[in-house]
């Protein structure tokens, strides 16, 4: 379940010059401006809006935005300009903006390290490979003569990504296949070399 909403926090009280709507009285207008942001499991998202009442410090009379007389609200628009967003209504989106660049980070060395570690094999590599099925499975590296990799495929596939640490407890096939380091190279530069693990 997520929890989700907004939260109003109260930014600014100030005297305004208007009169009361209700007991005509002058000069005993108070204003409040609130600012209102979304939250997501109460980590404060981003902001949606300001929102304003106003109360009557001798009748008590309180007016939210809607209820106001054209006058409070001109007073409302003057003082929600001189009121800013405090920046840590911002906090999820930028902890989302983190959290993508961290990954496109790990993803780009994740595929260097790659790219590096096909051309310098050892037996007891493994290879996560998506083949052109969109299907995904575990390659063991038996031995590396010159530029043959001898490897024995995973007996299983699976269709997501995610789950591919499922299959290193999952049998081999026992024959052996052989590939060039050319052809590993292409399926690399294809992207169907998602991860070499080396123990
Ligand atoms: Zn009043």
């Amino acid at each position: 379940m997520i929890v989700y909403g907004t939260k109003a926090i109260h930014q600014k009280v100030d005297y305004i010059a208007d009169s009361c709507p209700a007991c005509n009285t002058p000069n005993v207008m108070q204003m409040n401006v609130f600012q209102r942001y979304a939250h997501i499991f109460w980590i404060p998202f981003f902001p949606v809006g300001k929102t304003g009442v106003s109360q009557c410090t001798h009748c008590k009379q309180v007016l939210k935005f809607n209820q106001m007389t054209p006058s409070l609200k001109m007073s409302y628009y003057n003082m929600k300009k001189q009121v800013n967003v405090p920046i840590w209504m911002f906090a999820g989106l930028a902890l989302l903006a983190i959290g993508i660049t961290a990954g496109v980070i790990a993803d780009r060395n994740k595929s260097q390290k790659v790219s590096k570690m096909i051309f310098n094999l050892k037996k007891g590599d493994i290879l996560d490979v998506k083949m052109k099925d969109n299907a995904f499975t575990l390659l063991k590296v038996t031995k590396v003569v010159g530029d043959s990799v001898f490897f024995v495929q995973n007996k299983f596939q699976i269709d997501q990504e995610s789950g591919i640490d499922d299959l290193k407890s999952k049998e081999y096939d026992t024959e052996e296949e052989v590939v060039a380091t050319a052809d590993l190279k292409n399926m690399d530069k294809k992207e169907q070399i998602l991860d070499v693990e080396r123990d």
